[in-house]
């Protein structure tokens, strides 16, 4: 049996996961209606380990950018795509600035 805690963590997982769901589902309904926010077009530096990604997992840039800290993820939890989940450095507090 999960602890409680365990089951809190999952929830609080699958409520991150669910909340980047709606925004994705958002901005593509702006990209149907041809009026995309100007930080919704796809930043030019896109590193080569999130291309090979989204050609490993057949998923849109989106999936790979952290829009709370405006940079490529570069870890991919270790369920990964079952939970759509990942960490830029900063997520993860690393950031130097
Ligand atoms: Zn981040």
């Amino acid at each position: 049996m999960p602890t409680k805690a365990e089951l809190q963590a999952r929830v609080d997982l699958l409520e991150k996961v669910n909340a980047d769901l709606e925004r994705m589902l958002a901005r593509a309904q702006r990209e149907l209606e041809g009026r995309l926010l100007p930080e919704e077009e796809q930043p030019n530096d896109i590193t080569n380990t999130v291309r090979k990604w989204m050609h490993e997992y057949q998923l849109p840039w989106e999936v790979f950018w952290c829009a709370d800290h405006h940079q490529w993820v570069d870890e991919l939890c270790s369920s990964f795509p079952y939970d759509i989940y990942a960490e830029c450095p900063g997520c993860r507090g690393e950031d130097k600035t």
